[in-house]
């Protein structure tokens, strides 16, 4: 019987693994292995990686907690998760099964960005979804805003901290009130509300945004206000609550409303998605699960 399976391992199930990994826990970390910046080439913002690409930040991630012979990585999906009495009984895609008392959600979120033809080409290269992470490369340049709802307004304003020289695409929709329309010809933004036709630019630079007007602008990049959802059913399936913003609700220490079951990192949607916070919350989640079972077990 594992003491926990940790379940995705990007920043927050690999900090967590650690964490436990250093407690004499017998533990898995189960990882699919598609984390939500794998589109990125750097990674931003954490203080001693900056720049990081995503697969090298994983990898040294690996290798660290290789040293430790309690800890193992089996690069699968879990398909399925059946709680019994006192333990979980783990269901991989190779079709073995597992026993842990604990188990540990870190499987992180999607992107759902707006369907517009080409934006995959330049998604992850020179257009983002958060200034906090790519805002620093991008400042000064001609930017695009291609944002298709009412969160628009607070994107412009944070954006406007990067760059003035900026232009709001809604896609044909209409997502701005007249104060905000007022405010945003104040400080010079174009707002265009015609249909987007394509996205254009070479090897992952964006260019030209092609209007279905026939009209197009010439851009360096730019931020997409993207959809999340979840990358993974296992919580929903296994009963845990959700928040009306979709992130699964826990206590501090990353406990759900079902007992042994702990969420930690964006799939919690409890803090800003940022590498250092999904680590961060790895380990406080980890700390928790360790003083359960050794409260359990004194
Ligand atoms: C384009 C882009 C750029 C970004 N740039 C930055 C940046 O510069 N700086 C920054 O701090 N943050 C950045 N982020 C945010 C950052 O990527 C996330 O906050 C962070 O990856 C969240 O970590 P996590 O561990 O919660 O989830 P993830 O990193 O998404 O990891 C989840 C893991 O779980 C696995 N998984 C899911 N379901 C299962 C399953 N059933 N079985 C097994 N494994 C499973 C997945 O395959 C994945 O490997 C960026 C995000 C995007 C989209």
């Amino acid at each position: 019987m594992l003491d926990c399976v940790i379940i995705g391992g990007g920043p927050s199930g690999l900090n967590g693994s650690l964490v436990l990994a250093r407690a004499n826990k017998n533990i898995i970390l189960f990882d699919e292995d598609k984390p939500r910046n794998a589109v990125t080439h750097e990674s931003h913002g954490f203080i001693t990686r900056d720049g990081i690409k995503p697969s090298e930040f994983k990898r040294i991630a690996k290798e660290e907690l290789m040293k430790y012979p309690n800890c193992k990585i089996v690069n699968e999906r879990v398909m399925h998760i059946k709680k019994e009495k006192q333990s979980f009984t783990i269901y991989i895609k190779t079709g073995k099964v597992y026993k842990s008392r604990k188990v540990i959600l870190s499987t992180g979120l999607i992107d759902v960005l707006p369907s517009i033809h080409g934006m995959s080409d330049f998604y992850g290269t020179s257009l983002f979804s958060c200034p906090f992470c790519d805002g620093w490369e991008l400042k000064d340049l001609p930017l695009v805003l291609i944002a298709e709802n009412a969160g628009a307004f607070h994107k412009v304003k944070l954006l406007y901290n990067w760059s003035k020289d900026l232009v709001v695409c809604t896609n044909g929709k209409r997502v701005f009130s007249q104060e905000q329309r007022d405010l945003l010809a104040k400080k010079k933004i174009k707002l265009i509300e015609d249909e987007i036709m394509v996205l254009q630019g070479e090897k992952g630079q964006l260019k030209t945004i092609r209007f279905k007007n026939g009209t197009q602008i010439e851009r360096k990049g730019g931020f997409v206000t993207a959809g999340l959802k979840q990358a993974s059913s296992l919580a929903m399936t296994m009963g845990c609550k959700q928040h009306k913003n979709g992130g699964i609700e826990t206590d501090s220490f990353g406990r759900t409303n079902i007992e042994g079951v702990y969420a930690s990192g964006d799939i919690s949607l409890s803090a800003p998605s940022q590498v250092i916070n999904a680590a961060s919350e790895g380990s406080i989640v980890a700390m928790g699960v360790i003083h359960d079972l050794v409260r359990e077990d004194f």
